[in-house]
């Protein structure tokens, strides 16, 4: 491999913004396209209008700049790097791919409301990560606003998620009263809303403002020194080894709204975010990703929900190796040999056909049912794949049947295609047989329904069982069917393995004191 090919490999990064809805994600990431340059002149006017980009200007941005803006993955170059952010999708648009998407970045920035502390969906897309061990940056964000205090939120994000952490700069007062952060990391005082060389100013060696200025008089800042000398003496120290293995989260203050501390988020993140990481095969080999051979995986299919276009998108992180349209490649799981050709787009952005990538991109490939996701395409002559991706715990369920019993056929061959996919969850009722769908996300649902009946041409009926916890059995021997009841319902799965469908905390923990001779445990 040429020493070119290499720097481009490690110049990458590519990592997953991960949050609760609402704490700041597409503004966070905005601002940090902004810094790219990837929409410096189109987007600030009306960034500072509205706040808020059109998904029309969007589109009109990327055929300017030349780059793509889309939902799924967003590139932009910054010093020396090319970040590759991957979009984790929130509210009703929340599903396996959203997980399944951690599975195919480097690291994570983690944003959290400073009002709201950490919530219900950071907590699952931290659980993720948190088990990949890939490194988790923090930004506690709004800081403009009144919020917790930040004493407070660090103690939340030890207790609640159970990861050291380090602050790397401490917000100076907060909402109405907040002056900046006293950058810890950086050794200056970052002032809020000023510009110029006025905006940072200098610390002395023991950490006390280095020039005379109106702020050391504030009781905030007197405040922020006070935390800071309480965090040097019984916080965690920095050590970047923790930071690399995903056991410490290094915490960074500011308000993405009003743009401040992401600069300095994003440039200090840089400093420690991963390069491309190695990955394994199902046969414990790990692949270097600065290697000759192009390798990549499939960790998410994207279904076309135009009616007109009956296609999708498979998206492949490129695991080692560099990618160049016409490639001759081989799908590891059907030893089928292919040509990427002009199939082969950038993201899910029909205007742009990506002529070259390497170890750390993401590549969209057109699909028209080749793929599967968890799927390994390699290029040159030895075929290997990439270790399973993890099958996640549904907590949404459906009964599903088709309208027309006469169309059962087609059904079944359907769900078992979908299911094959990675669109949906598979699993039957013990006698009856009775079909039920499981997801962790509503959307997943909606595809189903809308994929079984524009390519298989299938109604299919959905009737919700409503939020059931999952629950897989360690010594299935010991199960007995007259265990199943209607709050604690016996299934299947796709694999024939038994599974419990508790109706709530309750239900589980009744049957598990009727019960406790059975080991139950949950996927990821
Ligand atoms: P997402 O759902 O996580 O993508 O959140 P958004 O980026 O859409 O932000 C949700 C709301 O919070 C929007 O109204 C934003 O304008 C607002 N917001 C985001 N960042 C800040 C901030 O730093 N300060 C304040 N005051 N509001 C913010």
């Amino acid at each position: 491999m040429t020493t070119q090919i290499q720097d481009q490999i490690q110049a990458r990064r590519t990592f997953a913004i991960i949050s609760h809805p609402d704490a700041g994600k597409t503004t966070m990431t905005e601002k940090l396209l902004f810094f790219g340059g990837a929409i410096r002149d189109a987007g600030t006017v009306k960034a500072k209008k509205t706040g808020k980009f059109a998904t029309s200007d969007w589109m009109e941005i990327e055929k300017q700049r030349g780059i793509s803006v889309t939902s799924s993955v967003m590139q932009f170059d910054y010093d020396d790097c090319r970040i590759n952010i991957l979009d984790t999708p929130g509210h009703q648009d929340f599903s396996e791919d959203t997980y399944r998407t951690l599975m195919a970045v480097d690291s994570a920035v983690m944003i959290v409301d400073a009002a709201k502390g950490i919530e219900a969906q950071t907590i699952k897309l931290f659980k993720v990560c948190r088990l990949r061990g890939i490194p988790i940056f923090t930004f506690i964000n709004k800081l403009d606003r009144q919020g917790k205090e930040p004493l407070e939120l660090m103690e939340e994000l030890e207790e609640v998620l159970g990861i050291e952490s380090y602050a790397m700069n401490w917000p100076i007062g907060m909402g109405k009263e907040f002056l900046g952060i006293y950058d810890r990391f950086n050794n200056r005082i970052e002032q809020f809303r000023k510009d110029g060389t006025d905006r940072f100013l200098p610390l002395t060696e023991d950490g006390g403002l280095a020039v005379d200025h109106s702020m050391k008089k504030t009781s905030y800042y007197t405040q922020a020194l006070d935390d800071i000398m309480l965090l040097n003496e019984a916080g965690n120290d920095f050590d970047q080894e923790k930071v690399k293995n995903g056991k410490m989260t290094p915490v960074f203050f500011g308000s993405a709204l009003t743009n401040f501390g992401v600069q300095t988020f994003l440039e200090t993140y840089l400093q420690f975010a991963p390069t491309p990481q190695p990955r394994k095969t199902d046969a414990d080999v790990e692949i270097n990703p600065v290697t000759d051979e192009f390798s990549g995986f499939i960790f998410k299919i994207q279904a076309n929900m135009n009616p007109a276009h009956r296609d999708r998108i498979a998206f492949v992180r490129i695991v080692s190796g560099k990618f160049e349209r016409g490639m001759t490649v081989t799908l590891s799981r059907t030893g089928k040999t292919f040509k990427l050709t002009q199939s082969t787009q950038f993201l899910a952005d029909e205007r742009e056909t990506v002529e070259t990538a390497v170890a750390g991109d993401i590549i969209g490939l057109h699909d028209t049912g080749s793929y599967q996701i968890g799927d390994t395409i390699v290029g040159g002559k030895k075929t290997f794949s990439y270790e399973k991706l993890p099958q996640f715990t549904p907590e949404l369920f459906v009964r599903v049947t088709a309208k027309n019993v006469m169309k059962s056929k087609h059904f079944n061959k359907g769900i078992m295609q979908l299911v094959q996919e990675g669109a949906i969850q598979y699993y039957k009722t013990l006698h009856t047989e009775d079909v039920i769908l499981g997801a962790v996300g509503q959307l997943q649902f909606e595809v189903f329904e809308h994929r079984m009946k524009n390519e298989y041409n299938v109604d299919v009926r959905m009737e919700p069982i409503g939020n059931k916890i999952a629950r897989w059995i360690q010594n299935e021997g010991d199960v007995k069917e007259s265990m199943s009841s209607p709050r604690s319902m016996l299934v299947r799965d796709r694999y024939d393995r038994y599974v419990f469908l508790f109706e709530n905390d309750f239900a589980m923990r009744w049957f598990h004191d009727k019960n406790d001779n059975i080991e139950l445990f949950s996927l990821l």
